[in-house]
């Protein structure tokens, strides 16, 4: 008889500690990031040609930011900034790593990954990596537990039309951290945007019970193109129009995955690009619609991208953050959200919770963004609505024969000045008002000095103090 009175004083206790556990578990994290996908490459961005119905109701649901930069407008340096916070000249990480590179991430950095995985989170990675393939470098490394994909992009292999006899070994799928083929065929790459999917919406089934990070990165649609037998021709805009469409398929399955496992009001998912298109591949490159030049300059067309984020009932539905920010703010932003520890060392991203939760007067907390881009070049600082770009070599494809099929065309040097923008009336940069704004020129020159002093910059032959080393891959004796 004691026993009974003593289970029934419990029962309130237990059901509320219980939805105090519910109401306690940190949120899972789904990031997709493709390649090479410009600004216009999604309807509600601007496509034209083709339909994304899976990121239009994702906008729909979400909140899409107009304004939204990658740290640097090429692949290897772009992941390397979105999975650490850092700048990628900070942690020595620039350009796109080849097959067998000598360096790739550093062991002492924090991905986002092991961030998450050290509160408890399951982490996979499904699709493209582009860190370092050697080893050391490899996911499983840095914090996921799972990794199905390719090590490098698809691009550096022997059968890429524009790749010189030899230059590339046979391309590797990895799974855990072994190679489960080496040598993958055109028809191999044709199934990939689709394993891809299947593994995410395998991982998220099997996860569903506990907080789960999950990084999506097709390596469509960077050249050369592939889409599966469901897709093909299906867009009626060609190659490109259609290996978007496999990628806005995949987005539809990881949502609806989320929705059948339960688990969709739980969950954060973002969709972005690791940089805009690569116009020099014309029909098999994408559109950055009204920015200015594309894929590896630091122009807006290069370093703006798509960026929707989705969270029922914590993200406002079918909003728009015109307010600039950047991958370097996620990492620190999800530690807000899920209690994760931000290293001891300097990161450069800043939480941006209150511009994704629809916060109207929520303003980015960066006083400037920094543009580098090859090793080490400061080309331009962004404040405001200011841009202001540093003397520099950049390349364009105005007015040169375009791309076609899979076969590049060559960019032209375009020399860049001291040039001024001010991108709330000029979108596409195309009037340098640096004459008429002297004092602008001069904040942001001291802006840009601060950079210097901490990052370096090798158009000014800087040294920064806070920069560190990238992974160093040493070979094992006898090697
Ligand atoms: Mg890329």
């Amino acid at each position: 008889m004691r026993f009974f009175p003593f289970v029934f004083a419990l029962l309130p206790t237990l059901a509320l500690s219980a939805l105090a556990q519910a109401k306690q578990r940190p949120p899972n994290v789904v990031i997709i990031f493709t390649d090479d996908q410009g600004y216009a490459d999604v309807g509600v961005f601007g496509a034209k040609g083709y339909t994304t119905p899976n990121l239009d109701r994702m906008a729909r649901e979400g909140r899409r930011f107009t304004d939204f930069h990658v740290a640097q407008a090429v692949c290897s340096a772009s992941r390397a900034a979105l999975l650490t916070g850092c700048y990628s000249n900070r942690i020595g990480m620039h350009g796109a790593l080849g097959p067998g590179s000598k360096t790739g991430i550093a062991g002492g950095e924090l991905t986002i990954a092991e961030m998450l995985k050290a509160q408890g989170y399951a982490t996979a990675i499904f699709g493209k990596w582009h860190l370092g393939d050697r080893p050391q470098f490899l996911p499983t490394k840095h914090g996921f537990d799972e990794y199905f994909g390719i090590p490098y992009s698809g691009d550096m292999w022997p059968f890429h039309p524009a790749a010189k006899p030899g230059a590339y070994p046979p391309l590797p799928l990895f799974e855990g951290d072994q190679p489960i083929k080496v040598g993958l065929t055109p028809e191999d790459q044709e199934q990939l945007t689709t394993q891809y999917a299947e593994h995410a919406v395998s991982f998220i089934a099997r996860n569903k019970e506990r907080p789960f990070f999950l990084y999506v990165t097709p390596n469509q649609p960077h050249v050369p193109l592939f889409v599966s037998a469901k897709f093909k021709g299906k867009s009626g805009a060609g190659l490109y129009g259609d290996a978007i469409m496999e990628i806005d398929w995949a987005v539809g399955e990881i949502l609806g995955a989320l929705k059948k496992n339960g688990v969709d009001e739980n969950t954060l998912v973002i969709f972005s690009t690791d940089n805009g298109p690569w116009l020099s591949y014309g029909n098999h490159a994408g559109s950055a619609g009204p920015l200015r030049e594309g894929k590896g300059t630091a122009f807006d067309g290069g370093q703006r991208v798509p960026f929707i984020a989705r969270w029922p009932g914590k993200i406002p539905a079918d909003s728009v953050c015109p307010e600039p920010a950047m991958t370097i703010d996620l990492l620190p932003t999800l530690a807000k959200l899920t209690g994760g520890k931000l290293p001891e060392h300097k990161i450069d991203g800043l939480d941006i919770w209150p511009l994704l939760a629809g916060d109207s007067s929520a303003k980015n907390p960066h006083e400037a963004y920094y543009f580098y881009y090859g090793v080490n070049e400061l080309q331009a600082v962004r404040s405001g609505d200011w841009k202001l770009f540093f003397p520099h070599k950049a390349r364009s494809m105005q007015g040169q024969e375009p791309g076609k099929d899979g076969i590049p065309g060559k960019y032209k040097a375009l020399p860049v000045g001291l040039e001024l923008y001010n991108l709330s009336d000029d979108l596409g940069e195309t009037r340098n008002v640096a004459a008429e704004n002297p004092e602008v020129v001069q904040r942001l020159q001291v802006l840009a000095e601060k950079a210097r002093e901490n990052l370096g910059d090798s158009l000014t032959k800087r040294v920064g103090t806070g920069t560190r080393e990238p992974g160093r891959w040493v070979p094992p004796a006898g090697q």
